[in-house]
């Protein structure tokens, strides 16, 4: 990874104020990946960690670990399967929850997405308090899988999301 791909991070994000709620700094990674070098550095830089790791599958969480999980999961030869909020995947899934300030959130992965013993990566552009990967993770033991890597773009380090993480160690390309 380039010494100065969290440098290259930062220049690229943009802090959007009260959004989408009063409070809330929302990081907008839209002018990084409109950035052809930039995006290309991120995905090889998520993407160069697990190189050695025989990944099977990598998990992208609704809906910007997407956009980032997919060229990952090509860079690795794995297979992509998205983690969705509840209610848009159409066959039996395994759900999730996990609370936030004000009630509570789900997500599910199809049943049948992940063969058992599946090495999986999970890829998500923002680590905040946690409780989406914690949810991720949640549905990869369900499935019979094991965590092998937990990759984001950005963590927000005041929130100190990786606590909530305990069986993983998560890998952020820039920490704010
Ligand atoms: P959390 O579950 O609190 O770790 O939040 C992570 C999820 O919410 C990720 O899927 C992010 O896309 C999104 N998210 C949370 N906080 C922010 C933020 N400040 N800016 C952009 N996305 C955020």
């Amino acid at each position: 990874m380039p010494a100065d791909l969290s440098a290259l991070i930062k220049a690229g994000l943009r802090d959007v104020p009260d959004f989408p709620e009063e409070g809330v700094v929302f990081k907008d990674i839209t002018p990084l990946l409109a950035e052809p070098s930039s995006l290309q550095a991120v995905v090889e830089g998520i993407a160069a960690r697990y190189e050695q790791a025989e990944v099977d599958a990598v998990l992208g969480l609704e809906a910007r670990g997407f956009i980032l999980a997919a060229p990952v999961a090509l860079a690795l030869g794995a297979g992509f399967v998205p983690v969705r909020k509840a209610g848009k995947l159409p066959r039996e899934t395994y759900r999730a929850s996990y609370d936030l300030e004000y009630g509570s959130e789900t997500v599910e992965m199809h049943a049948d997405a992940l063969s058992p013993g599946s090495r999986v990566v999970i890829v998500d552009d923002v680590l905040a308090t946690g409780g989406t990967g914690r949810a991720a993770v949640e549905l990869v033991d369900k499935a019979g899988g094991t965590v092998v890597g937990f990759s984001v773009l950005v963590e927000l380090g005041f929130l100190q999301g990786r606590r909530r993480l305990t069986d993983v160690e998560p890998h952020a390309l820039a920490v704010v």
